[in-house]
């Protein structure tokens, strides 16, 4: 999972050791001098006895790696008085020792937050003994996914996905295919406009690796045009250079060989059966065959949904068969195809397709002047509030032109009207904003009215 930008951190209980720390590496003051020696020992003396205690109470992993660098500190610190009368020139090394022990101490595991959840997926599947269950095996999740990449439109670091995997049975390509159409099924349900489907093949762990190395010689030829994220990528993943979106770099990027031309004779059968299916369901698809997916245990089918109105961060749905991956994670060999759906980005295009309301609205501004229809809009409020409608209290007197104005931009249905008159003769006003209609009601008869509507409108 390691080519996704992850969140990675020790997860360490012990705060007070981590401040020690950031103190003792971080003291920048020159040793030359004895107090700037004598504060360095202190930090770096708190730091180990800190680091001591903890280490026996188990509050820090009881690793030899630990145990011998906090016994380096140990030593060093006693030592850094005779470093300090022979020198600068001897201390300075001895200090860039020290607070490189300080560092390599170990607070507690490391973990990182995932950054999307097909593999979480596969543990589940081998954790569970799910290959003993009726194979394959469907399974879907919904849940934030964590990736530390540079935020824009569609783009975040917290983000979230819905997902489904299917597990274990065949490979056959009508999972493939049913898979996508459900997806396909799902957007066309919640009328998602713009929706293009592309699909490809990278093949399998035989022809696949034949063709990395194809592609990395014809990019080798062509190096000097290219810039220099795909001249790195060329060493590290030439699949990714055909993800480039560089103007300069398309022309070259035509040119190249394309793996539909380089599959072994299984995964083209696969391809081509995938492609029936789809036509079967009636799935309309575009190929592309630039489409790859980074991580190494994808293979074969690959696909992706982009959706209007997002600009350039367009897909709201990605896809892949992984056969090899449970297997990977410690599992039996096991079948695999899946996809994620990205949440945020999903709602983005419904919005802006005027497909999913932009922003809740409020029911009800209640438009109070005066300080008794004050205590009436609070009590209003409260009723309202409690029979489940979204109220709008300003918590300062307002001239109703402006009060209306703002119960407008607010996006209210109604706004309810406490004046003098109001109140005193127990029937309020309600105005429909819509419409600009006026109603007068007493109070449990307007309650009653907002009731009725909001069942109607629902
Ligand atoms: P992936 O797991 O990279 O195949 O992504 C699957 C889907 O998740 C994409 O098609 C996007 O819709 C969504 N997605 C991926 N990364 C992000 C992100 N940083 N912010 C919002 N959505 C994302």
């Amino acid at each position: 999972m390691v080519s996704k930008e992850m969140y990675t951190f020790e997860d360490s209980e012990v705060v007070e050791l981590v401040e020690l720390r950031t103190a003792a590496v971080t003291y920048t003051a020159s040793l030359a001098n004895e107090a700037g020696l004598v504060n360095f020992s202190n930090l770096v003396g708190n730091f180990t006895l800190a680091a001591e205690t903890a280490f026996k109470a188990g509050r820090i992993p009881k690793t030899p790696e630990n145990q011998q660098l906090l016994q380096n500190l140990r030593d060093l610190l006693g030592t850094l008085q005779i470093y300090r009368y022979q020198g600068d020139r001897e201390l300075s090394p001895r200090a860039a020792q020290i607070r490189d022990s300080i560092r390599r101490v170990t607070f507690g595991d490391v973990i990182s937050l995932r950054p999307e959840a097909t593999a979480s997926v596969c543990r589940a599947y081998i954790e569970h003994n799910m290959q003993q269950l009726p194979q394959p095996v469907k399974l879907y999740y919904m849940g934030p996914m964590f990736r530390r990449e540079r935020p824009q439109k569609g783009r975040y670091r917290q983000f979230y996905q819905i997902g489904a995997e299917v597990l274990g049975g065949s490979d056959a390509p009508a999972i493939d295919a049913e898979v996508i159409e459900m997806v396909m099924t799902f957007f066309d349900r919640l009328e998602l406009q713009g929706v293009q489907l592309e699909i490809n093949s990278i093949g399998c762990r035989d022809c696949r690796p034949k063709y990395v190395e194809l592609l990395r010689a014809e990019l080798l030829k062509v190096k000097d045009k290219l810039g220099p994220d795909s001249q790195r990528r060329i060493e590290t993943n030439p699949l990714r250079v055909l993800d480039s979106k560089l103007e300069s770099e398309q022309t070259i990027i035509a040119t190249l060989p394309r793996i539909a031309d380089h599959l072994c004779e299984e995964c083209a059968a696969h391809y081509a059966a995938v492609k029936h299916q789809l036509e079967a369901r009636g799935v309309i698809y575009r190929e592309n065959w630039r489409l790859v997916r980074g991580l190494d245990y994808y293979m074969r089918t690959t696909f992706e949904i982009t959706a209007q109105g997002l600009g350039s961060q367009n897909a709201v749905c990605g896809g892949g068969r992984y056969d090899g991956l449970v297997e990977l994670l410690g599992g039996p060999p096991t079948k695999g195809i899946g996809f994620a759906i990205g949440e945020d980005r999903l709602i983005l295009s419904l919005q802006e397709s005027g497909k999913a309301p932009v922003q809740q609205g409020r029911d009800v501004y209640i438009a109070w002047m005066g300080e008794r229809a004050h205590a009436t809009a609070i009590r209003a409020a409260k009723d309202l509030r409690k029979a489940g409608f979204s109220v709008e209290l300003p918590p300062m007197e307002q001239k109703f032109g402006k009060a209306l104005g703002q119960a407008d931009k607010l996006g209210a249905k109604y706004a309810l009207i406490l004046g003098d008159n109001e109140v005193s003769e127990g029937l309020w006003t309600l105005k429909t904003l819509a419409d600009g209609s006026q109603l007068k009601l007493p109070e449990p008869a307007l309650i009653e009215h907002l009731r009725k509507s909001k069942a109607v409108s629902s």
